[in-house]
């Protein structure tokens, strides 16, 4: 599933490739990709053609690309969309399901996705921010994040730390990969309970998510699925400096005692026993 540094670089090449391009004809080739826009495929249709996209906004792994009308499209990704720019009249790619044409004739934008969880939508008025994303906090990348409201929710969240770097009302766009990343870089157990994290310690914290992230979208995201690709069709390769996530049994790059797993909300934690003490009073 792509995360925020994942999202960040298909933003970056989306501001690239399709922006003040007045579209020309949009294609929908299976109807549940749009399925979000309940008004259908034909509405959905009708407000794109003729219309410019005039930015690409992200909002922790949200994307949206406000439109010369008010409205935004916004895209969701899934677990494995994807959005490529390809020259206008090449073959369909096998699970493309929307293809955007352009009235300049370059390059079209093309929406595929093999398990179909994700979509393309149309927010009347959504240009701002669609209604959507609304209840999404920002991520500690936004230039408007607010450090101190971070520090007093996370207080109030009584719950363990790594939970409450996935609560995407508290924080967006930290994944599993990069909260695990993260933690190890601040030496913080990831079930430390949050009331315990005093102002320092999440200054702490959130310097290390922001250099997490930093590192990650500088080096075009993470890839551990072979379905993501970026807007141009390449792979991330951050997955090679991962010092955690994904390690168990191998030695902590700082101190080399052996990486742990531990099953975590259906999921797993990876950490290291040394570098980050498990807390009197874990909170998973
Ligand atoms: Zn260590």
């Amino acid at each position: 599933m792509p995360e925020l540094p994942e999202v960040e670089t298909i933003r970056l090449g989306l501001e690239r490739w399709a922006l003040d391009r007045t579209i020309r004809n949009v294609s929908v080739a299976h109807p549940r990709a749009v399925r979000r826009h309940l008004p259908g495929a034909d509405d959905f249709r009708a407000l794109l053609v003729g219309r410019a996209m005039t930015a690409a906004q992200r909002r922790g792994k949200y994307l949206w690309l406000p439109l010369d009308s008010g409205d935004a499209l916004v895209v969701h990704l899934g677990m494995s969309g994807q959005l490529l720019v390809v020259p206008s009249g090449t073959a369909p790619e096998r699970h493309l399901r929307v293809t955007l044409t352009f009235e300049d004739g370059g390059p079209d934008l093309r929406f595929v996705d093999q398990r179909t969880f994700g979509g393309l939508s149309v927010s009347a008025g959504g240009a701002a921010l669609p209604s959507s994303i609304a209840h999404i906090a920002r991520d500690p990348v936004d230039p408007a994040f607010d450090d101190e409201g971070f520090a007093r929710n996370l207080r109030g969240k009584r719950t363990g730390l790594k939970r409450a770097l996935l609560d995407q009302t508290l924080v967006s766009g930290i994944g599993a990969i990069y909260a695990d990343e993260a933690l190890w870089r601040c030496r913080l157990h990831w079930a430390r309970p949050t009331e315990t994290m005093t102002r320092p310690v999440t200054a702490r914290l959130l310097a290390s998510v922001r250099e997490v992230l930093d590192e990650a979208i500088a080096v075009g995201g993470t890839s551990f699925d072979a379905l993501y690709v970026n807007v141009n069709g390449r792979s991330g390769y951050f997955d090679r400096s991962l010092n955690v996530y994904g390690r168990e049994g191998e030695p902590c790059p700082r101190c080399g005692s052996p990486i742990r797993r531990a099953k975590w909300m259906n999921r797993s934690a990876y950490w290291c026993p040394t570098c980050q003490r498990a807390p009197r009073h874990p909170h998973p």
